[in-house]
């Protein structure tokens, strides 16, 4: 028997930095994760890239994980468009908000890695394994697959939408699945795309570009899931004319390196916790990608919980009461996102003329509005 202060499920993006930050703090930390990744030695991109935001990169710097990624991998964007398909544009300037950026995109593998490199020069031990049973009693008894058994006064779930610490805890969901699929394709363009980011609404969903490293980029494709399987189904070649077809006309000229895509649910956990036992990230609430947000929700989590811990935990007590002020701030925040994809999405999905002709003229008249302009983006970026 192992015993530590917090035992954290799933070393995802999330699970990790939340390692990291409660070994900070000074508490026995032991994380466990069913595959550790390997960093990658290929010169392209993996296909799961994220945005982060001004707020994530700034918490992860705190931490000294954002230094540990690999810079090479990193591309910061200054510009963000937004239209809808024969609307005028909306564009958002890292200068509106005084900061050099607005976010940067990574590989996920980029940040999961630096974060686990950080947990192992704070003492964080480390398991390659999975979670097979949980009993919670005055502490928390988490036997693992391969027959260790750990206690804690402490569990995070941190074990991705399908969280098996959810389920152990008896927490519900509640959700929908969303009628879009998203396709993801890593691009090689023949010039290093602008740093700038981009998005169309159009009637069967967003199209939309995020430069990466050099001169890759990725493509991302909302549709209906029998669309997307087609896609997916077709030559490079008929992809490629397909694409620049459907998407606006300032897609570059490139090659698909890798393609796959996603189902996309909105889900959010009944409880952020129960007894001694907490969820964040996607374990917490899954949302609509179109804006970039999950992971950086994710992160957010892990800042306000670490901030709770720091405040009341004390190792060994049973009654983690205390844990309603990370719910109550964290739920509060969460649903308002989800909210306002879900206003996005219903509001792309409708096609009545009069509509279509609002949101075209929608974009176009927030663009002279500098000060709500920088409200919008300060809410996006988080800082
Ligand atoms: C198409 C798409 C694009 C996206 N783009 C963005 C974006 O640009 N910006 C953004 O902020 N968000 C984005 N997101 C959302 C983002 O990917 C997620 O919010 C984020 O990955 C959640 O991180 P997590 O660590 O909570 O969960 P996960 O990434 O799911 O990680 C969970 C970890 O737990 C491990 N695990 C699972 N079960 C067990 C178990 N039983 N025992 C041990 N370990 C276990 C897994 O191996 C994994 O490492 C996107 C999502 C999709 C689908």
């Amino acid at each position: 028997m192992m015993n530590f202060d917090v035992i954290i499920v799933g070393g995802g993006m999330v699970g990790a930095t939340q390692a990291a930050a409660t070994a900070k703090l000074g508490l026995r930390t032991a994380l466990l994760e069913k595959a550790l990744p390997l960093r990658s030695h290929s010169p392209q991109p993996d296909l799961r890239t994220s945005a982060f935001n001004l707020a994530s990169i700034q918490y992860l710097g705190r931490l000294g994980i954002w230094e540990k990624l690999n810079t090479e991998r990193l591309r910061e964007y200054h510009r963000l468009s937004v239209w809808e398909q024969g609307g005028r544009q909306l564009t958002f300037d890292s200068e509106l908000t005084g900061h050099s950026c607005l976010g940067a995109f990574a590989e996920n593998k980029n940040l999961q890695i630096a974060a686990i490199e950080t947990c192992q020069t704070l003492g964080v031990t480390l398991f390659e394994d999975t979670i097979q049973q949980l009993h919670s009693d005055k502490q928390t008894t988490l036997i693992t697959t391969s027959g260790k058994e750990l206690t804690a006064s402490l569990i995070i779930g941190a074990d991705g939408a399908q969280s098996k610490v959810r389920q152990f805890a008896g927490i519900g969901t509640t959700g929908w699945d969303y009628a879009q699929h998203c396709l993801l394709a890593t691009i090689k363009c023949d010039h290093p795309v602008p740093a700038e980011t981009w998005q169309e609404f159009q009637p069967t969903g967003p199209k939309a570009l995020l430069p990466l490293y050099d001169e890759y980029a990725c493509l991302i494709w909302y549709d209906t899931p029998q669309r997307i399987q087609s896609l997916l189904s077709y030559s490079q070649e008929t992809f490629l004319k397909e694409a620049y077809d459907i998407f606006p006309d300032r897609l570059p000229k490139a090659e698909i390196i890798e393609s796959g895509s996603f189902p996309l649910a909105r889900q959010h956990a009944n409880a952020y916790f129960k007894k001694n036992t907490v969820l964040i990230g996607d374990a917490a609430h899954t949302i609509h990608p179109m804006a970039g947000q999950g992971v950086n929700l994710g992160l957010k989590d892990v800042e306000i919980l670490t901030h709770t811990l720091e405040q009341h935990f004390v190792p060994g007590e049973s009654d983690l009461f205390w844990l309603k002020e990370y719910e109550r701030e964290r739920r509060y925040h969460n649903l308002a996102m989800m909210s306002l994809m879900d206003t996005c999405y219903v509001a792309n999905q409708l096609n009545f003329p009069g509509l279509k002709r609002l949101r075209q003229t929608f974009f176009g008249a927030i663009e002279p509005f500098s000060p709500l302009k920088e409200k919008l983006l300060r809410y996006a970026i988080g800082v």
